[in-house]
């Protein structure tokens, strides 16, 4: 079988960089309670590996005792769940991505100016209920069409739409369309919401799914971005099936199928991808193709509240970088493994 291999694909930089900060609070804190206002980020095994490490995941900030740590996920929270983490004189280390903290503040500042402001998104999204909660008298969530004839606008020339980041681009294009087509001046945000790993990774499946018979997007079922690969790949007539790992390989999935594409969602780490590679050359033989289609090289630094809290313990953080290598850390697992490999590069972008 051959395995066609995407890149990018799995890790952002957000993810990345929320792991890290709850990998330094460990390192550094050891001992201490470690808690988090939802899932760090939405992987299972992510979690998991964690919750087996002491940190505790809660769902409200009256779980925190007072004084504690707690750390806000990739995906972000409202200004209320802020002001409660101050009200319990909790120690907050914010892990919100940067791109999430983008769309706050784009919704604060046209908030601040009186424009109504139509949210893109999928309503019961942690990401869409942070965002909303910053100015919940001028946010209107919009998941689909069939929402815009309910929306209550004032004044049609002070209107913006802004979406979550994590969205199909085709969904997206169907909503914004259809809002365009009912409030004609409707404003854009000033740069796209939807962010570069979610547009890299629906990209390159989109680019490569047409050449094989089945797609194995790996992510776990609350992850918005694996879920849209999934669908991406189906809607354009390629089997998709979203999986958290390599034990839920099914053998019949497998019948004629010669060429595979295998990715990963933002939130899904890469040595369940390698696992998956791994079983699926034991299984069927054969060989994998890296199929490079951006060229990503986005990081994120610490955020300021780990970065305080690191120098108040006396650790250095001058020039600290979170990293990812995705392609050395590949290169590794197939050359140590044996695995007849090689690569594509069918690069259409990059992202800096
Ligand atoms: S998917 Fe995008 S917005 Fe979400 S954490 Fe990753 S980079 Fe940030």
């Amino acid at each position: 079988m051959k395995i066609l291999l995407a890149n990018p694909r799995g890790f952002c930089a957000g993810v990345y960089m929320a792991i890290n900060v709850v990998d330094e609070l460990l390192a550094v804190c050891p001992g201490e309670p470690i808690y988090v206002y939802h899932e760090i980020v939405h992987n299972r095994h992510v979690v998991e590996r964690f919750r087996q490490q002491g940190v505790q995941f809660i769902e409200a900030i009256e779980e925190v005792p007072t004084g504690s740590i707690v750390v806000f996920s990739a995906h972000g929270v409202s200004p209320l769940v802020r002001a409660q983490a101050r009200a319990r004189n909790l120690l907050a280390i914010d892990a919100t991505c940067p791109l999430v903290t983008k769309v706050h503040a784009e919704a604060i500042r046209f908030a601040k100016r009186g424009w109504q402001i139509l949210l893109v998104g999928h309503r019961e999204h942690q990401e869409v209920v942070g965002t909303r909660g910053e100015a919940p008298e001028s946010i209107q969530v919009v998941e689909s069409p069939a929402d815009i004839p309910h929306l209550h606008i004032k004044d049609p020339s002070k209107l913006i739409y802004l979406t979550q980041t994590t969205l199909s681009l085709d969904d997206a294009a169907l909503v914004i369309r259809a809002l365009k087509q009912a409030f004609p001046e409707i404003k854009e945000p000033p740069t796209s919401d939807i962010c570069y790993a979610t547009t890299n990774r629906q990209t390159a499946v989109r680019a490569i799914a047409p050449r094989a018979q089945l797609v194995l997007v790996v992510g776990s079922k609350n992850s918005s971005n694996s879920v849209r690969l999934t669908e991406i790949a189906q809607n354009d007539g390629t089997q998709a099936r979203l999986i958290d790992d390599a034990s839920e390989l099914q053998a019949a999935w497998f019948d004629g199928v010669e060429t595979l594409l295998l990715t990963a969602g933002a939130s899904a780490p890469e040595d369940l991808v390698h696992a998956v590679i791994a079983e699926l050359i034991t299984r069927f033989g054969g060989e994998v193709e890296q199929v490079d289609v951006f060229d990503e090289r986005v990081e994120f630094g610490l955020p300021a509240s780990l970065r305080n809290l690191l120098r108040a313990r006396g650790r250095e953080t001058e020039g600290r970088r979170i990293t990812l290598d995705r392609e050395r850390d590949t290169a590794e697992f197939l050359a140590a493994n044996n695995i007849p490999h090689h690569t594509v590069a069918l690069t259409i972008g990059q992202s800096k």
